[in-house]
């Protein structure tokens, strides 16, 4: 997927200002409780905590906005390896978007769009 990224002329030039993956914390948009409400009964443990999953420059692509900066090149490549895109949330779950979010589905959600 790397080599993929580094060639693709899109991918190349869009510059990541923040980036982050492992945190063992609730999924914030699946959850009652807080993300950091571990022990509550509504907590419904994030991607991140199993480290399966990448945020990507959430200053321009925030959780819940429908603008975002995350070109469609870096979503199918991601795509194509197996991630499932938070951009596709509202169309697969009907709850909002999260542009910044990828989650590694190996190919069990290759068909949800
Ligand atoms: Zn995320």
């Amino acid at each position: 997927m790397s080599d993929a990224l580094s060639k693709n002329n899109v991918a190349k030039k869009y510059k990541i200002n923040t980036i982050g993956a492992y945190i063992f914390r609730c999924n914030v948009n699946a959850s009652t409780s807080g993300k950091n409400d571990l022990c509550s009964e509504g907590c419904v443990l994030s991607a991140h905590s199993f480290g399966i999953a990448v945020d990507i420059n959430w200053d321009e692509n925030c959780n819940g906005c429908s603008n975002y900066t995350m070109p469609m090149e870096i979503v199918d490549i991601f795509e194509s390896y197996g991630f499932r895109w938070g951009g596709r949330y509202k169309s697969i779950f009907g709850s909002r978007i999260d542009a910044m979010h990828f989650e590694y589905m190996y190919d069990l959600c290759k068909d949800l769009k």
